[in-house]
């Protein structure tokens, strides 16, 4: 199942995306795309409905982050060999693990927001994975029992703030709209094997990644059960698995997002994503 949120920016309306790739309404049978749909009893809930049944949405709306609840976003850094190289950096022998602040994320199609002084602002495809029930010391046999479903993100880094001020990078991943999520939250029974999804991301038209989540060096369960020993997952959380190589930071010369500049990313099993850059605008919230 494609789990989707549609409408204007906070005031998403719940629907699925059918067979034959049309968006339709679950509004009025579920309250959102929150923890009651994606836990457990939620999911075989929904499999009992048939989509052909639920209205067409009119129209192209705008897609929303197709979940909400997140009370945790969190990434892990240099997660593909041959992106560990081009970072110049050593092979992990354990995850390394950062934080995105909830507040980065948006919709799959929304603008990322270049920050006032930020000058190198990248790219990185990735995995998500999403949690579906509290989950805390799971073995890594039973740990995508905790997984509800899958969906694409853009962890958009600025190399300055992640690089050049001191030793952690959080600084530089949880910027607002650093996040996009989307454009659908896909359960994990339409994905065989979370080893073996696609991924590409494309700049002006121009490819710049091309992977396969085979090649990670922690694989998703290994990471929910390493993640597990050191806090509570909870349903909703959401887990940003690492990008493959091909970063603005690893060519030469580098290559860095100006304003207008246009990232289009994709996977067959989890959809497409379209942002434009923008300079923010400095202003309080
Ligand atoms: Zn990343």
């Amino acid at each position: 199942m494609k789990l989707v949120r549609h409408g204007r920016k906070g005031r998403e309306q719940p629907g699925l995306i059918d067979a034959q790739g049309r968006l339709r309404s679950l509004a009025g049978i579920v309250p959102d795309i929150d923890a009651s749909v994606f836990g457990p009893a939620g999911q075989r809930a929904l499999r009992r409905i048939d989509p052909q049944t639920l209205p067409l949405v009119a129209g192209r709306p705008r897609l929303g982050v197709p979940l909400v609840g997140i009370s945790k976003f969190i990434g892990i850094g240099l997660n593909y060999r041959d992106h560990a190289a081009e970072a110049q950096m050593a092979i992990p022998t354990s995850p390394i693990v950062f934080n995105k602040w909830t507040t980065c994320i948006s919709g799959p199609n929304d603008p990322v927001l270049r920050p006032p002084g930020a000058h190198k602002l990248d790219w990185e495809v990735e995995l998500g994975v999403v949690i579906g029930r509290p989950t805390r010391f799971v073995r890594e046999v039973d740990a995508l029992e905790a997984v509800a479903g899958y969906c694409l993100v853009n962890d958009v880094s600025e190399r300055a703030y992640q690089l050049e001020q001191g030793s952690q990078w959080n600084l530089g991943k949880g910027c607002d709209t650093f996040g996009p999520v989307g454009p659908w939250l896909v359960s994990k029974d339409e994905i065989a094997d979370p080893q073996n999804i696609d991924l590409w991301l494309e700049v002006n038209g121009e490819r710049m990644q091309q992977g396969n989540t085979r090649d990670m060096i922690f694989g998703v369960a290994e990471l929910v059960a390493f993640l597990s020993r050191y806090m509570t997952l909870l349903p909703g959380d959401l887990i940003a698995t690492g990008t493959p190589p091909g970063v603005g930071m690893g060519r030469k010369p580098p290559r860095y997002l100006q304003p207008g500049d246009v990232v289009t990313l994709g996977s067959p099993q989890l959809g497409l994503q379209r942002q434009r850059i923008r300079s923010a605008a400095q202003q309080p919230a």
